[in-house]
């Protein structure tokens, strides 16, 4: 792989831009590999680069039905934040967002991490208890977070309406390092990253079927023929319920479509992102311009990638209430993702009741922040086929045995 750098910009301007390689080889499957990855999110991918890059395993195969980051790793409002209330949560999230703060350097390929700041404002008593609470579990966890008052609030974020016609703000959890990054971008340097190892990304191919014996999967089948394998990590968020149902087992996982939408670009006006909760709806401003604005999950399962315009309709009114200034700007696009839900708004990472196979999953609403410390954690999972120390508090035992790691404050609408 040609590295990408300031004098490779220079050199290829000077060509015309003749001389960039592929970012990443599109091959047809070989007839087996070590490993078979279902699902080329930013889960599934870079569960294969840190397969590779921490384990040595690189005799891999990532499969996508569509295109690489097309599900709702490309579909997200890139919110990276590690501000979880429970032990386990916390650790995964955070070493996902410190891995973040490096991940262009190390893939060589700009992710545009944002460490802006992500405020989450208390607009109701119950809220500033809830956030006084995560304030505390925090420090204890190493996290750097605080409870900000409606002055630094207004100090950060000027265009704030601190008054509100129903809710005042009372107040934020503010973590200071959180951001954003560029979704895609995020895929496609794990992909490229991948893609240089060796390993094989075989895009426009679906899994139809899982071929198992003795209690274990030999091979997936697909649209571009059969393939076999020795391990195979499902990884297809709102399709899990799908792929578990083709090997044989039950998921808790319920799967809807989240939405989100975009306006036109303005001037730049607010450098934070802001999440307002009990009025449901969420802002930060992309470096084009444009707000980007978080809404609301279907209240009905679906596996469909639309917006709907109730939603557009439900989300700006509640902002306007916080972003009086917003109420003339133009929507420009709007989108949906599956998204899969678990009962507790906490991931599933381990092993599956077939013998060789893993599953990554039930990120729901908040999967994008923590690509790289789940690829990182399900990657040691299936090199060792045992629970990383990250992972262990996920597994799918935890619903049989009633262990939940209740998100539903952090998760359950914050994204
Ligand atoms: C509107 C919206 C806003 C969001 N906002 C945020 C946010 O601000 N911050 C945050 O942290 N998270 C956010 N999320 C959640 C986040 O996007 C997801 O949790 C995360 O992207 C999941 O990544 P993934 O790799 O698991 O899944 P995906 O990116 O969906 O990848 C799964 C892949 O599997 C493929 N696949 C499925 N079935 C098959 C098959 N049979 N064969 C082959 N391939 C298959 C799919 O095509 C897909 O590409 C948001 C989600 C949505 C929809």
């Amino acid at each position: 792989m040609r590295r990408y750098s300031a004098f490779a910009i220079a050199r290829e301007a000077a060509r015309f831009h003749t001389g960039w390689e592929r970012a990443w080889r599109s091959p047809m499957p070989k007839k087996a590999y070590d490993v078979i990855i279902i699902g080329a999110g930013g889960h599934g991918l870079a569960t294969a680069y840190y397969l590779g890059k921490n384990h040595g395993i690189r005799n891999v195969a990532v499969i996508e039905k569509g295109w690489l980051g097309g599900g709702n790793t490309g579909r997200n409002t890139t919110i990276i934040r590690s501000n979880y209330l429970q032990d386990e949560s916390a650790a995964i999230y955070e070493k996902a967002r410190s891995l973040y703060e490096t991940l262009s350097q190390e893939l060589n390929y700009n992710v545009m991490f944002s460490p802006r700041g992500v405020m989450m404002l208390a607009q109701t008593e119950h809220e500033i208890r809830g956030y006084k609470r995560t304030e505390h579990a925090n420090r204890l966890q190493g996290i750097e977070t605080r409870f900000i008052s409606p002055a630094e609030v207004k100090k950060l974020v000027p265009i704030i309406e601190l008054a509100g016609p129903r809710y005042p703000v009372l107040g934020a959890l503010w973590q200071p390092r959180g951001g954003t990054g560029r979704h895609d971008a995020v895929a496609w340097g794990y992909a490229r990253a991948c893609s240089d190892m060796g390993m094989d990304i075989i895009q426009q191919c679906e899994v139809t079927g899982i071929d198992q014996k003795d209690g274990k999967v030999t091979g997936v089948r697909t649209t571009k023929g059969d393939i076999a394998c020795k391990k195979l990590g499902i990884v297809v968020a709102g399709n899990s319920g799908v792929l578990a149902d083709m090997a044989g087992f039950r998921l808790p996982i319920e799967s809807v479509a989240l939405q989100a939408l975009v306006s036109e670009p303005i001037k730049p006006c607010i450098d934070v992102v802001v999440m307002a909760n009990t009025v449901h709806g969420y802002m930060s401003q992309s470096d084009k311009g444009e707000m980007v604005i978080g809404g609301g999950a279907d209240g009905f399962n679906n596996y469909t990638q639309r917006g709907s315009f109730h939603h557009v309709e439900e989300t700006v009114r509640a902002l306007i209430e916080t972003f009086p200034i917003i109420s003339r700007l133009k929507m420009l696009r709007q989108w949906g993702g599956i998204v899969d839900m678990t009962g507790d708004r906490s991931p599933i990472i381990g092993k599956t009741p077939l013998g060789n196979t893993f599953i990554n999953c039930g990120w729901g609403t908040g999967g994008f922040k923590s690509i790289p410390g789940s690829g990182w954690a399900m990657a040691a999972t299936m090199a060792s086929g045992q629970p990383d120390a990250l992972a262990a508090g996920f597994g799918l035992d935890r619903f049989r045995e009633g262990r939940f790691i209740d998100e539903s404050v952090a998760a359950g609408v914050a994204h």
